[in-house]
């Protein structure tokens, strides 16, 4: 298919330089959300290309690597500052071809940013351990070393801040870094690629490379990459980690979520719905911490379910370029089907449709993707609304008699990103959180993505791998480790052919 000429075409970013030639021919569409037209097409790579992103990050490892950290911590600073002075242009980038309203775009930034910060603590971070006479005259230490080639494959959702939650920790640490992003938003990533070689960055050590799984297949099959980060969805993220893993890569795959919040019957009721509202349709549900099903505790789901209808009514739905807008349309048309399919399972299934937002329409935007925001109560789990990551504007509600019960059920999904309960009993929160069995946990907060100095990270199906994302597991994902035992005394210690011991 040939791209036509009057389409903004987004090409590679590879060893310092924009590629827009299609190599393999094939394109993606990108599209304006909010108007439902294609805007753009992005140039997907091929085998050759991908080669030689890797080689220009191969190339670029052994000097950057060897830069005094103290550089690399300044490049980092200039790399914030940049993106700091065009937040405004980086947020419209991502507004427009994601959707989401341009001040959502701009706390991702801040986010994202939150990363760089403390990527800038490189010095630090990177520092090993020594231990002086673990035997006589013997000292050992252990130092942390960059890996090498690290490749990132991101999802739509978020095109700035998961990115950095990667290259800025990778490349902090020594590496040079491949960066696949997604297909649907793919802009904002080159902007970044422009602002870290304006901030002295050198060539080679970070690169974009645009395609769908053909090139995600060809990063994970070169031998000279090695590892992996992936964020996306759970069957995409298995099939990361097992194919990397048995490429023999270090592999860290981030996958879906069905987030709960428990509402207790002693919860500030309206505290509670203002945050549920706000979890839910943020981004209109295309949060990995979005907030999809709620379990109310005891006597008081009706009335809670009537306080999100009032409030549900007051959301402004629009396009993202519209700072009045509260919530923008979804992604692509794909997107907009399926969750509307959903809908419709959910109706059949029996669940009470306690608002339904599938016949939407925002003036002057009528072609545009979107999907009101969308209430269900008295779902059971086993319908399908509850059991599968619907990532849209759908909100679920399951009623359960106790504590217990509503932990139950969240034992029984598979996922186990993050999940929140509001209460104001001490004794609850400190049970959910000892026992839940899901990697980010909020207390009367809906959406606990941790800051960028702890890490980040769901269990279960949710996350495929030992360490979680940025923050010190971060550095410890993109540093191995090497321990010297080093002995300076001017006698031998003569010849004993017993095994070495601290004596
Ligand atoms: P996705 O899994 O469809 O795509 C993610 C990446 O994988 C993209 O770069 C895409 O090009 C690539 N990809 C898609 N299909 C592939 C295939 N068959 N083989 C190899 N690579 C492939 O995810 P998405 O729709 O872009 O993003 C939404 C999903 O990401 C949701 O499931 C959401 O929960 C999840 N997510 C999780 C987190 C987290 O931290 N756990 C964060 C953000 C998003």
């Amino acid at each position: 298919m040939q791209a036509p000429p009057r389409l903004r075409s987004i090409g590679h970013f590879i060893d310092g330089r924009i590629l827009d030639a299609s190599d393999s021919g094939r394109f993606g569409d990108v599209y304006d959300p909010a108007r439902g037209h294609v805007q753009a097409r992005v140039t997907f790579a091929d085998d050759a290309t991908i080669d030689r992103a890797v080689r220009a990050a191969r190339n670029a490892f052994p000097a950057w690597s060897g830069t005094p950290l103290g550089k690399r911590a300044e490049v980092l600073f200039r790399f914030r500052q940049l993106v700091r002075d065009h937040a405004t242009e980086l947020a419209q980038i991502v507004s427009s071809e994601h959707g989401k309203i341009v001040s959502d775009a701009e706390g991702e930034l801040a986010r994202a940013l939150e990363v760089v910060d403390f990527a800038c603590a490189l010095p630090q971070l990177v520092k090993g351990q020594f231990s002086e006479s673990v035997s006589r005259n013997i000292d050992t230490y252990s130092i942390r070393q960059p890996l090498g080639v690290c490749a990132g494959i991101t999802p739509f959702n978020f095109p700035l801040m998961v990115p950095a939650w990667m290259f800025a920790i990778a490349i902090a640490a020594g590496n040079t870094f491949v960066l696949k992003p997604s297909e649907r938003d793919p802009s904002a990533a080159v902007k970044l690629a422009e602002l870290f070689l304006e901030a002295g960055l050198p060539d080679g050590v970070f690169n974009v490379v645009h395609g769908d799984k053909a090139a995600v297949d060809a990063l994970l099959a070169h031998p000279a990459v090695d590892a992996v980060s992936f964020v996306g969805s759970t069957p995409i993220a298995r099939y990361i980690y097992e194919t990397a893993a048995r490429n023999g890569k270090r592999v860290q795959a981030l996958g879906g979520a069905k987030n709960h919040m428990v509402v207790m019957p002693d919860a500030d009721l309206d505290a509670a719905a203002d945050a549920l509202v706000s979890a839910a349709y943020g981004s209109a549900g295309q949060r990995c911490m979005a907030i999809s099903a709620s379990i109310t505790v005891g006597d008081g789901a009706d009335a809670f379910v009537q306080k999100l209808r009032e409030r549900i009514s007051k959301i402004k739905v629009g396009a993202g370029d519209d700072r009045t807008n509260d919530m923008g349309p979804v992604v692509t048309p794909q997107a907009r089907a399926r969750i509307l399919d959903y809908i419709d399972q959910g109706e059949r299934a029996g669940a009470t449709l306690a608002q339904d937002g599938r016949s939407i329409s925002v003036p002057g935007c009528e072609e545009g993707f979107f999907i009101g925001p969308t209430l269900f109560d008295r779902v059971k789990p086993e319908m399908s609304i509850y059991t599968d990551e619907i990532f849209g504007p759908v909100l679920v509600n399951v009623r359960a008699r106790t504590l217990d019960e509503a932990m139950e059920i969240i034992e029984r999904n598979p996922y186990g990103n993050g999940t929140s309960i509001f209460t104001r009993s001490g004794a609850a929160a400190r049970k959910f959180q000892n026992e839940v069995q899901v990697g980010m946990v909020g207390i009367n907060v809906p959406i606990p993505v941790p800051v960028g100095y702890y890490s980040f990270g769901g269990w279960k199906h949710s996350l495929f791998g030992d360490l979680h994302i940025y923050g010190e597991d971060g550095f410890r994902f993109y540093t191995r480790g090497k321990v010297v035992t080093s002995r300076w005394d001017e006698t031998s210690a003569g010849m004993n052919l017993g095994f070495p011991t601290h004596k």
